[in-house]
């Protein structure tokens, strides 16, 4: 029985592309990732963007050994009262508005936006959905028919059909959605597999004006803008607008795998009567998970992550002054470099790699590379990776 993980990972493990990154990752710390050859990286991408306050925060690996070695899972989601999942849907919502008061907890952010999808039906008795271009929602069925990049949805319909799309700030092109049987718009405020690109806040206003004229839910997508991620614990803080909806995941779980949907309790509760159980999750809100993010939360707060990620913005944006960087996108800790095209970012990703520094592309934007790193990474990293990358700008 015995095998290389290597070679397990290639013969036995289903593979998303013929190009996987390859590395054999045996340990992980704060901002640092650590390989078999115990080479190490510093991380500029935090697992895209999950791994918000760090690897490994020791308040993190204690609750969740504290909370495993007392009990995993035990019962599906919704029918026993668990501290973890409880508590940290109250300690969610101290930081929301009053209209966003219940969380429902599943495990990744496409289930989080299905489960969003459904309770807009239920709550409007519509069928349509808005959505923009080129945004990403996640990988399951639901959330791959809100987006229109056909090159990774055309093999996989029928599905679900009533999908108008409309381009970011396309403010004009709001008056020609039926909106009368649009259930719900579900929109990034950043779109991030763009490039990071944030949307005007002008346009994310009409989207509101528009939902409430017609009776349809505004779902904001914040799975990987939330948890500080931009300066604010949300990114909708910045456009002064509240969603009916706000979709949570990654850096929800603290590292752990977690999304969440999050309504009035009101609205909730059309997903219990009529039929009763109406959304279900054997894991959703699962004990460790739960209290793995929690603690997270805590961190976050406790140490005011948030406070330092726009001075963290600033300092990338001032030291990544290169003739091949021909802008940079994004807001807060979530920033795309754009280069000429894929082969020139996929040749600074591989050099990156080779002096210790971890980083991707983006899905619709493989000529940016990714600057999502733990919001704890430091000024003198931050220093180390700017004069690398402007380094290796010069010798490829
Ligand atoms: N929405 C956004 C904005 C995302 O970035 C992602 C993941 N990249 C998802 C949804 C899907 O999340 P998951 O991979 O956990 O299903």
């Amino acid at each position: 029985m015995h095998i290389h993980p290597r070679q397990a990972f290639f013969a036995h493990l289903a593979q998303t592309s013929s190009s996987p990154m390859n590395i054999h990752i045996v340990k992980a710390e704060g901002n640092y990732l650590f390989d078999a050859d115990g080479q190490r990286y510093l991380d500029l991408i935090a697992g895209i963007g999950v791994c918000n306050i760090g690897h490994q925060h020791p308040k993190v690996v204690a609750v969740v050994q504290e909370q495993s070695a007392n009990f995993m899972h035990v019962m599906v989601y919704g029918e026993t009262i668990q501290s973890p999942q409880s508590l940290f849907a109250h300690n969610l919502v101290q930081y929301l508005p009053p209209s966003l008061d219940c969380c429902y907890f599943v495990n990744s952010g496409a289930e989080a936006i299905d489960g969003a999808m459904k309770l807009a039906k239920r709550v409007t008795g519509k069928t349509d959905f808005v959505a923009q271009t080129d945004a990403y929602h996640g990988s399951s069925q639901g959330p791959l028919s809100l987006m229109s990049n056909e090159y990774y949805s055309q093999a996989y319909r029928p599905l679900l059909p009533s999908v108008h799309f409309i381009a970011q700030d396309d403010i004009e092109g709001l008056e020609n959605i039926p909106w009368s049987r649009v259930a719900a718009v579900v929109v990034e405020l950043i779109q991030a597999e763009r490039g990071a690109k944030p949307s005007g806040k002008e346009f994310i206003a009409s989207l509101r004006d528009k939902c409430t004229q017609h009776g349809s839910l505004l779902i904001f997508d914040e799975i990987q803008t939330a948890m500080g991620r931009t300066g604010t614990l949300f990114a909708f803080e910045q456009y002064g607008v509240i969603p009916d909806v706000l979709v949570l995941g990654k850096a929800i779980g603290g590292g752990m795998p977690m999304g969440a949907f999050i309504a009035s309790r009101k609205r909730m509760h059309t997903l219990s009567e009529n039929p009763i159980l109406g959304h279900l999750t054997t894991f959703g809100g699962h004990p460790v998970v739960a209290a793995a993010g929690n603690a997270a939360f805590e961190v976050l707060l406790e140490e005011k992550l948030m406070d330092e990620v726009s001075v963290k913005e600033q300092l990338f944006r001032r030291l990544l002054q290169h003739e091949r960087i021909r802008a940079i996108h994004g807001k807060g800790l979530l920033l795309a470099i754009e280069l000429s095209d894929h082969e020139e970012v996929s040749s600074l990703i591989q050099t990156m790699l080779s002096r210790g520094i971890f980083s991707d592309w983006f899905l619709y934007a493989p000529h940016c590379l990714r600057i999502a790193p733990p919001l704890t990474i430091t000024g003198d990293e931050i220093a180390f990776a700017c004069s690398s990358i402007t380094e290796i700008l010069d010798e490829i």
